[in-house]
């Protein structure tokens, strides 16, 4: 299978490379060159597989130049027991008549980001063998808060692969921000940017395109990839997890064969939703996916009226990970419902680069409207269905699964949906366990993250997240901090260039 650019400047490479290239070097992004098509016996037939067995046949018609050997081993270390000690991998857990929550946090960090950077370093060890070039391999990341621990989890160690993480230092949390600057490794590197997400998002992106830098880089033994989700590597395996719920509702004999369920992904930079849409496109039976934002609600404007416009005031919400204007992947996704009409695309991003904003034709509105409902939830619902949920079923969200909970109940209360529905939950509660404290209690909590964490495991019963357990005692290894003009800087100094 081949691997095309969004932008149409860059002729088509496989798999391997898209991977080690993270971006196209031109600027765009890499699409498989067509999709692969599913009946639905197909799917059928692996009703009764494992996780593993699940994610080395899906990954197997996106990543043909990975041997079924490459895949199998890479997959089985990735969701190994020990970095996903439940049964199943991702569980469902039922919420009344019609609602599932799809957990997607038992990795090491306790967000769902986990589930594809468990596997993506696996993928890039052998992309880069492939290649046969011998250079060391630079992952740059920009980060919200979860990607960066999880990315640092899943590189630490790894061999010929050095990674560097960038935070917006006021716009994590005390426990994100733990978490990533006590990783251990001799690779890892983590800086503080004094900015929000997206300045730290532009800068890197800035440096990846930037000929001179790149030239440097080379020069020094050195090459850039990306652990974000521009990089295909991030994307496919969360393509598994779609496969993974409706299979199991299926053996469960909650759904029919072919019933068509709906899907809720609390949504930042669009990347979980959209391989929710490559599922679909191979044959997963969905009706609707609903693409739940916070106040932060760029994506719900733009799937209610075609306008995407950024020229708005940025929120800091209780679900950061979804504070983001520029959603990265829906580029990939506008190339996909255009029928790859890279144009298009240049001619909606060059309008978003000069002017913070484009308009979509309302052909594509239309084509994207029969798959997608934009919904979004205001700071108060949010708190508001933490508390109602535990109060009605025992359960614990997060609030960025608080806000897709919040987006289903608006779309029910309109009428607008009564089908099974999946709902993605991305982060463990205690991940963000200030603000479910908050919600929970009606109170304003004092006292540091970690009094939070106690409060809340007595105020619930439920058990500390490992990934949590031990950070406050942790010693920090990491102390660097620059402006986001200073980025180019911060990796010159990181890698002696
Ligand atoms: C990253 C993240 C999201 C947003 O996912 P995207 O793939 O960027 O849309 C939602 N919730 C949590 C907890 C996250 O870490």
């Amino acid at each position: 299978m081949n691997y095309i650019s969004t932008r149409g400047n860059y002729p088509p490479v496989q798999a391997a490379e898209a991977i080690r290239l993270g971006m196209v070097p031109e600027g765009g992004l890499f699409v498989p060159g067509e999709v692969p098509q599913l009946s639905f016996e197909e799917i059928n037939k692996h009703k009764h597989a494992d996780y593993q067995e699940l994610a080395t046949w899906i990954l197997g018609y996106f990543l043909e130049d990975f041997s079924g050997q490459e895949l199998e081993e890479a997959v089985t270390t990735a969701y190994h027991s020990s970095n996903f000690p439940v049964e199943g991998v991702t569980p469902l857990v039922r919420l009344g008549d019609n609602t599932y929550i799809l957990e997607l946090w038992h990795g090491p960090t306790a967000a769902f980001k986990d589930m594809a950077l468990q596997l993506m370093p696996e993928l890039l060890v052998r992309a880069v063998k492939k290649s046969g070039i011998d250079r060391e391999v630079v992952i740059l990341v920009a980060t919200s808060g979860d990607t960066g621990k999880a990315a640092l989890e899943g590189f630490k160690g790894v061999d010929g692969i050095r990674i560097i993480v960038f935070y917006p230092e006021a716009g994590v949390s005390q426990i994100q921000e733990d978490q990533m600057i006590t990783t251990g490794g001799n690779n890892t590197e983590v800086v503080a940017v004094r900015g929000n997400f997206d300045d730290c998002q532009t800068a890197v992106k800035g440096v990846f395109g930037d000929r001179d830098f790149n030239r440097t880089l080379k020069q020094n033994g050195y090459q850039f990839s990306s652990a974000n989700s521009i990089n295909w590597g991030r994307l496919v395996p969360q393509i598994v997890y779609y496969f993974a719920a409706y299979l199991n509702l299926l053996e469960a004999g909650k759904i029919e064969e072919r019933q068509l369920i709906d899907i809720v992904v609390p949504t930042g930079n669009f990347g979980n939703i959209l391989a929710g849409y490559y599922a679909s496109r191979m044959g997963l039976p969905v009706n609707k996916f609903i693409c739940a934002s916070n106040e932060n609600k760029v994506l719900t404007d733009f799937l209610r009226t075609g306008v995407y416009d950024i020229k708005r005031d940025f929120k800091k919400t209780i679900s950061p990970s979804m504070d983001i204007l520029i959603s990265s992947n829906l580029e990939r996704f506008l190339f996909e419902v255009t029928g790859h009409d890279s144009q298009k695309i240049r001619y909606w991003y060059n309008q978003l680069r000069e002017q913070g904003g484009f308009e979509i034709d309302s052909g594509t509105l239309k084509e994207i409207q029969s798959l997608f409902v934009g919904e979004f939830a205001r700071e108060t619902e949010v708190k508001q269905i933490i508390k109602t949920t535990f109060e009605q079923y025992n359960y614990l969200v997060d609030p960025h699964t608080g806000v897709g909970l919040s987006c289903l109940q608006s779309l029910r209360k309109a009428r607008l949906s009564d089908r099974i529905t999946v709902v993605d939950s991305t982060a463990n509660p205690f991940k963000f366990g200030r603000a479910v404290l908050e919600a929970l209690t009606g109170e304003v909590q004092e006292g540091d993250d970690y009094l939070i964490l106690e409060r809340l495991q007595e105020f619930t019963g439920w058990e500390l997240h490992r990934g949590l357990a031990g950070l406050r005692t942790a010693s920090p290894r990491h102390s660097r901090n620059c402006r986001p003009t200073g980025v180019p800087a911060e990796i010159e100094d990181i890698l002696g260039l």
